[in-house]
């Protein structure tokens, strides 16, 4: 199953200033690294401020980066196929998932200190 470039573009754009969808969610997915949860079940939730009127944005508690995607979206972010595709096409076949590592806590202290 293959899904069109205009849906992969529309399921973007809900990455994006996404704080009222991810909070009617009862799951959400990162497109990066493929982490999937429950935001009512995380002890703290870290938003990117964007500029107002505009809703924050949620970074991923696993690896950092902004590329999360609730169930309230109406995409079908539990479909692995679309998982991948949207990686693949976001980060051009460069991220966890597309490199097929497993879900992990990344730690910004060493990735910054590496040269
Ligand atoms: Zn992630």
């Amino acid at each position: 199953m293959s899904y069109s470039k205009e849906f992969i573009k529309k399921a973007h754009q809900a990455t994006f200033a996404n704080e009222k969808q991810i909070m009617e969610s009862d799951s959400c997915t990162c497109f990066y690294c493929g982490h999937t949860f429950n935001p009512h079940n995380e002890r703290k939730l870290f938003w990117i401020e964007e500029r107002p009127p505009l809703d924050k944005t949620l970074q991923c508690p696993m690896c950092g980066i902004d590329c999360m995607i609730g169930s309230a979206s109406g995409f079908p972010i539990h479909d692995q196929a679309f998982i991948e595709q949207c990686s693949e096409t976001w980060f051009n076949g460069i991220s966890r998932i597309s490199d097929g590592k497993p879900v992990e806590k990344v730690s910004w202290v060493s990735l910054l200190l590496k040269d």
